[in-house]
């Protein structure tokens, strides 16, 4: 499946002339495949977590978003793919849009792929499938490894974010309420909502 293909439901859901969200997608692939997590004040509020895999942006809403302690299990709601160009979105999506409300790039950086089976890397995009990944986040506030974890399927997969055990993980830190700004722009929900 090409982006373009992977990208339908994502283009279907949205009209361009009145969403400042992007249609397409960025030029060119970095060496490290990209992550980001986006707050989302939308009916409810939550944060869509994406990975890069395939030239888009595999993605699922965590209502709670990530932790950084491990026996803290997140639900993770499989989402659309988005295209790589929306990792660096954030601004007002008007009303009777999709998703409508204010999106924060919360955190951003690269991943590695810690999948393995028998030993043997699997690609992302495959993990994803079979409803088992494994990554180390790179973030400007989380890092370390990550694992999610399918455990509903049909429309709207449910999966489970949860935190692996390694010399990140800290029980004590509570990251979306101690460091709520954007770190695109260093603003909160509240100031990019007055600015657009
Ligand atoms: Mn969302």
């Amino acid at each position: 499946m090409t982006a373009s293909d992977a990208l339908k439901r994502y283009r279907e859901k949205r009209d361009f002339s009145r969403t400042p969200e992007p249609s397409g997608d960025r030029e060119g692939a970095l060496a490290r495949p990209i992550f980001v997590v986006q707050k989302h004040d939308a009916r409810t509020l939550h944060y869509d977590v994406r990975l890069e895999a395939d030239g888009v942006l595999k993605s699922w809403a965590v209502p709670k978003g990530p932790s950084t302690d491990p026996k803290e299990r997140r639900l993770a709601v499989r989402t659309e793919d988005h295209p790589l160009g929306y990792a660096e979105f954030e601004g007002v999506i008007p009303e009777g849009e999709y998703g409508a409300g204010v999106v924060l790039v919360w955190d951003r950086g690269t991943y590695r792929n810690l999948t393995e089976r028998g030993g043997r890397e699997v690609p992302v995009s495959e993990a994803i499938e079979s409803g088992h990944v494994k990554v180390w986040l790179e973030g400007e506030k989380i890092r370390g490894g990550y694992s999610l974890v399918r455990f509903r399927g049909g429309r709207g997969e449910g999966w489970l974010l949860v935190k692996m055990d390694d010399g990140e993980a800290d029980a004590r830190k509570d990251l979306t309420s101690t460091e709520p700004r954007s770190v695109l722009t260093g603003r909160t929900l509240e100031e990019i909502a007055e600015a657009d």
